[in-house]
Order: C-alpha cells, then structure tokens, then sequence
C-alpha cells in the first residue's frame, strides 16, 4: 500500500516550512532513505515561467530550499533545474531563476543551478505509449531525482501535480511536439507516466500550502490549502492532493489512465495517509479548471464551429501585446500575429491550453460557451 505523508503548513516562513517538509520526509524513513551520501541529486520544482512566488505558479523557494538543505544534510550534492514553457536557453533559465527565488535559494545553499540545455535521446521499452524520450543531459546524469511540484489546476490536464510536473524534464520545444502529436487528453496523460516511469524520482514532495485553483497553471487565483504533501508515489499523491481539494479523482486523465494501468485503485483508502488528519487538512472553494470534450476525432471543418460551441476556447483579450510567444509555441501554428495582436483559427487550434499557460500578459483567457457549460456539468 502506497505511503502519502501529510503536514499542516500554513505559511511559507522558512522555519516552519523547513519543519514541515523536514516532517513529512522523516514519516517516509527520513531522506538519507533516498539519498546516498555524495549522490548527484537533482531537484526540480515546478518553474513554469518566470514569475514570483507569490503567483502560485511556481514551486515557492521555501520549499526548494527546506529539501535542499535536507538533501545536503543527507550527504547529497544538489541541482536544481526544469524546463520552463518555451525554447529551452540559458537566457530564459536566467530569468526564471531570479523571478522564481531559485537564484537566491542557490546563493543561501550552494545548490548549482542547471544551465545545461543539451538534450539527449533515451530508450524506455517498457512504455506504454512512448518507447524513446528526449529528455534534459542534466536529468540523466544525476543518481537521485525528487521532483517538487506545486498543486494547481490545469486547462488540458484538469490538474498538474506530481506526474505532469515530470513533464518538465522533457527540454523545451519537444513538449511542444507531444502536445502537437498526442491531443487526446488520455493518451498525453499516458505519455506523462511513461515520462514519471522513465525518471523514477526517489521522492515526491507536493507544495500544497498555496495552490492554485481557477484558471491554473498561471492565470488562476492563488489558493491557500496549508499543506505539505509528500510520496514515492506520484499517483498515490496526486490522488489524495485532488481529494483534498475536491476535485473527484477520476476526472483527471492522470489518474483515470492510471487506473487502468493497474497503477492505483482511483480510492483514498488505498491509500496510507501518515502525518496529521486528512479529513481536517480538507479545503472548501476550492474552483475546478474549466475543461472540455476531447475535440482530436472533430474534423478540423466542424471544429470550429460545433466545438466552439461546447469546448473550452482560448480567447486573446485586450492585454495582449504581440510579443508573438503563443505563435512560436503553439503546436499546430494556430496562432498568428497580426497588427500587434495574436489571432487563433479554432479550425486548427486543438485546444492544448499551451498559449493561455505560457502568455506573460495572461492575455489569452479560456472561455467556456453557455451550451458546453450545459452539457459538461
Ligand atoms: S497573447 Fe500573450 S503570448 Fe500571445 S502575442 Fe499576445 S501577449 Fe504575446
Ligand atoms: S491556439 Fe493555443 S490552445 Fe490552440 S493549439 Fe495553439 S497553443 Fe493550443
């Protein structure tokens, strides 16, 4: 039976969360349990985009810093380092670090900081879906990975936690290719526990005290939930973080494709749940992201109308600038860029959610029409 720890933290003050994970890691055997002394260990959070904790968006420094130190403490020699949305360059990276706090965290540590773009091609025959992998050098050449993800809402996915954040480890504009070829929304959250099975972390550790609910991963409402979650299992953690927010299970592609695959039950009391009371850790409020039907099987004719009609579409508002991002990452050039403005053909859009989760104006809201608000209830 898979082991989920549990940890009121109700604040990113650093000592509390240092007692927080400290705690969390000591109910799973303590990290030494994963961390052989002098071990390469590569920590990644969550570092969608460049943008400040306070957002929600990324995985909080204080949390990267407790499980560095931890890692340190246990003998380990740490990195930190993700791929962000978009082109995968030392020149993003740098701005990611600084505007996450993963610059700071590195100077008060000493943990490097992955400035290693190469990406290398790996073998993984026992896949279910994807038998070979691009995936970041600096990945496979570490001996530990723990991943530490923040709990969100996500357009496409329903929710992104400790398996879609592995999505990370796949180098820049290669995401964009599975988005491009995987556009059910089962088959890529296949594709995300193959990649969870290929990197194997040692350990997961869930940034749960502010969440983000709404229109996640980074245009939703910071969302305070007060806890620290931590697994070896990533869907046993996904499971109990959704449960403790709410949202059913099953309703996430993660857990249902996991299901199938005999990787979890889809129940809570399957589930271990060491630490402090679930049932009072519970949150209320908390706002489901607004997703649709699976639009892949639609000829692209029809899609734009009849699918306009039910599915969630993106919109470019006001605030867009023409920075032109949402045209180079869109992974069926959906987009172009006009008189300063971006423009969406829905014919072609095949409603990945990439643009509203990389646009640095949150200027591409997802709107869900009144019918697709009836018939998705
Ligand atoms: S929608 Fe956002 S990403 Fe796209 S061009 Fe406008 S500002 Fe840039
Ligand atoms: S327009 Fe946006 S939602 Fe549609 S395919 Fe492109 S990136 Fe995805």
């Amino acid at each position: 039976m898979s082991q989920v720890a549990l940890v009121r933290c109700e604040q990113y003050e650093l000592d509390r969360v240092r007692a927080a994970v400290r705690r969390s890691v000591d109910l799973l055997g303590g990290m030494r349990s994963y961390v052989p002394s002098g071990a390469r260990v590569l920590i990644k959070p969550n570092l969608l985009q460049a943008s400040a904790p306070e957002e929600a968006i990324v995985t909080h420094p204080a949390v990267v810093q407790a499980t560095v130190e931890l890692v340190q403490e246990a003998g380990g020699r740490v990195t930190i380092g993700d791929s962000p949305i978009g082109p995968f360059m030392k020149s993003r990276l740098r701005r990611v670090y600084e505007a996450s706090g993963m610059e700071e965290v590195a100077q008060i540590t000493g943990a490097a900081l992955n400035f290693d773009t190469e990406a290398t091609t790996q073998a993984h025959p026992s896949g279910h879906l994807i038998k070979r992998l691009e995936v970041g050098r600096y990945v496979v050449e570490s001996d530990v990975v723990i991943s530490l993800s923040k709990l969100k809402t996500h357009g496409f996915m329903r929710f992104t936690g400790a398996i879609k954040n592995l999505f990370g480890v796949i180098p820049g504009t290669f995401k964009t290719g599975y988005h491009a070829k995987l556009v059910t929304a089962e088959r890529f959250a296949t594709m995300l526990l193959d990649v969870t099975d290929f990197v194997r972390p040692a350990l997961h550790i869930m940034d749960a005290v502010v969440g983000m609910d709404g229109d996640g991963p980074s245009a939703g409402r910071p969302f305070p939930i007060g806890v620290i979650l931590a697994s070896t299992d990533g869907v046993a953690l996904d499971l109990t973080a959704t449960e403790l927010v709410g949202i059913e299970p099953l309703s996430v592609p993660v857990l249902k494709v996991a299901a199938r695959l005999g990787l979890t039950s889809g129940r809570l009391q399957d589930i271990q749940l060491v630490g402090d009371a679930f049932d009072e850790a519970r949150v209320t409020g908390f706002r489901p992201a607004k997703s649709g039907l699976d639009v892949s099987n639609i000829p692209a004719r029809v899609r734009a109308v009849g699918t306009g009609l039910l599915v969630v579409n993106p919109r470019v508002t006001a605030a867009c600038v023409g920075c032109g991002m949402c045209e180079e990452n869109c992974p069926v050039q959906a987009i172009r860029v006009k008189n300063g403005r971006a423009q969406i053909d829905l014919a072609v859009c095949i409603r990945c959610y990439c643009c509203h989760e990389l646009c640095p104006e949150h200027a591409i809201e997802l709107r869900q029409p009144w019918l697709g608000r009836i018939f998705m209830r």
